[in-house]
């Protein structure tokens, strides 16, 4: 069901939804634009037109972050009082169980060299149908975007997984999707770190409170700035559209 936060669209539904229509797009080759919302995107997107524009063009915008689930719950209770988060991390690792299953290509755009090589090794043991047809480092300047782009497609990639930081790596996928009429594609932020071993994901009595956004916060410096920088904005958003939404 998609509905809309903050302006923002979301679809609400489950990880074994979420799961099944990624696994049909693989076996059909059928491309798919998959984002992970978080209450950072919903701030962004609403400062950028560019970004706005990315989200509403894709086919699947899953609840990423608790705080969108909190949102939702506060603002429309009886709609939504069993939606639970789909982390991106989690519907990525399900899709790449079914592209080993189905010895399918991936292609990966994001990182360091450094961690994209412990990736590929990590890779080969975990999911070893894979075929891992491209690594492309994230630090070459967005110049080179297009190019990049170019390389890629022409490996035919069933899995393109774009880590390059949000709002840019959604971008990107939403520009070059022309590219990869075959391909689901999804921006995956950190996940690349956790599945090269560079990062450990919260432990999941963390993850059950809802407090792993607390603890990637904490282990991340830079990340905190960010979260103090959007987090207060989304939550005053929330509650004026509460407030506005009971006076109606
Ligand atoms: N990254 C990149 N190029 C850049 C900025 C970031 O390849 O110019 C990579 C970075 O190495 C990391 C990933 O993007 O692996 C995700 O970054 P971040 O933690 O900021 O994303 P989030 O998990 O918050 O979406």
């Amino acid at each position: 069901m998609r509905t809309r936060i903050l302006d923002q669209p979301i679809d609400i539904i489950s990880m074994e939804e979420a799961s099944y229509i990624a696994e049909k797009a693989l076996i059909n080759s059928r491309q798919i634009k998959i984002v992970t919302l978080n209450p950072e995107m919903v701030i962004n997107a609403s400062n950028d037109f560019e970004f706005q524009a990315t989200i509403n063009n894709a086919n699947l915008i899953v609840p990423d972050g608790t705080g969108i689930i909190w949102a939702l719950k506060l603002l429309s209770p009886d709609l939504f009082k069993d939606a639970k988060r789909i982390p991106g991390i989690e519907l990525c690792e399900k899709m790449l169980i079914t592209a080993n299953e189905l010895s399918k290509k991936v292609a990966i755009f994001g990182s360091t060299n450094n961690i994209l090589d412990k990736l590929s090794y990590a890779f080969k043991s975990k999911y070893p149908n894979i075929n891992i047809v491209k690594t492309v480092d994230g630090y070459q300047g967005k110049e080179k975007d297009l190019e990049i782009a170019s390389i890629m497609a022409s490996c035919n990639p069933d899995l393109v997984l774009v880590a390059l930081g949000s709002p840019r790596q959604e971008i990107w996928i939403n520009t070059y999707a022309g590219l990869f009429p075959q391909s689901i594609m999804i921006g995956v932020g950190g996940s690349l770190d956790v599945w090269s071993g560079k990062c450990k994901r919260a432990p999941q009595w963390i993850r059950d409170i809802s407090l792993e956004w607390l603890f990637r916060a904490l282990s991340q410096p830079q990340r905190t700035s960010r979260i103090l920088k959007t987090l207060p904005r989304f939550i005053y958003m929330v509650l004026r559209e509460k407030f506005k939404r009971s006076k109606s």
